[in-house]
């Protein structure tokens, strides 16, 4: 479907995770956490554990020809969503990870001014509440869909157009953002989102002008292109 380029945007729909901020050590925990779920599911040692997540990652990419999510990994391996959540929950610490940065802050607060902001999820909104909170981003985003409202996790088209749905916004004029195109773009994209790769700060910190020049559209050069969609995954490969 190819996207009105006369449009103009309305809302902006933000992954969270890897998006507004990038923390390796955190990205680190997750991957632990995750990874003594399914030890403990399957019963096996955490090293056992890891490298059949990594196995199973491996089969899904070359089965789908997409990058899996944490979660479809687990899944995958007999997990649940609300189980591997709970584990989340109870052991994930963003406050030990996560600090405010000004720069973001200020960047939401103006975009929040012209634009409908969202927060579209594979997180829980529990976490999510407390990530926000770390980040000094509470109150400033409006729309927040997370995993747990439907236990349909990203990618999903469904989802995505409940999201446009419920900020009264046609795809072409929402914005998705995200720091992986196969979790968070690619379905936006296929539905006439014009879309924003972020994976650094400094990509994220450029969305503003980025916009105000040209006014994104999918034609308008900004979306994520071929080359983005097949080498720029991030460094430390896990989203929710
Ligand atoms: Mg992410």
């Amino acid at each position: 479907m190819v996207a009105n380029a006369c449009a103009e945007i309305r809302g902006i729909v933000f992954d969270l995770d890897g998006t507004l901020y990038v923390c390796d050590r955190y990205a680190a925990e997750i991957h632990a956490e995750a990874v003594g779920y399914i030890a403990a599911l399957m019963q096996i040692s955490t090293a056992e554990a890891g490298l059949i997540m990594a196995a199973t990652r491996l089969r899904l990419v070359e089965e789908s020809g997409t990058v899996p999510t944490i979660s479809a990994v687990c899944t995958g391996l007999g997990g649940n969503g609300p189980d591997l959540h709970r584990v989340f929950l109870q052991k994930l610490r963003p406050e030990a990870y996560l600090v405010r940065d000004e720069r973001v802050i200020r960047l939401l607060k103006r975009l929040a001014e012209k634009f409908t902001l969202a927060i579209y999820t594979n997180n829980n909104r529990a976490l999510t509440a407390r990530i926000m909170n770390c980040l000094g981003l509470d109150g400033l985003i409006a729309h927040i869909f997370t995993i747990d409202d439907t236990w349909r996790g990203k990618p999903d088209e469904e989802m995505v157009c409940r999201v446009l749905a419920a900020l009264k916004l046609s795809p072409e004029e929402a914005l998705f953002v995200g720091d992986r195109y196969d979790v968070d773009l690619r379905v936006p994209e296929q539905l006439g989102c014009p879309v924003y790769l972020s994976q650094h700060l400094e990509q994220l910190l450029r969305l503003e002008e980025l916009i105000s020049r040209s006014g994104i559209t999918p034609s308008a050069g900004i979306s994520a292109t071929p080359a983005d969609r097949t080498v720029k995954e991030p460094k430390s490969p896990l989203d929710f």
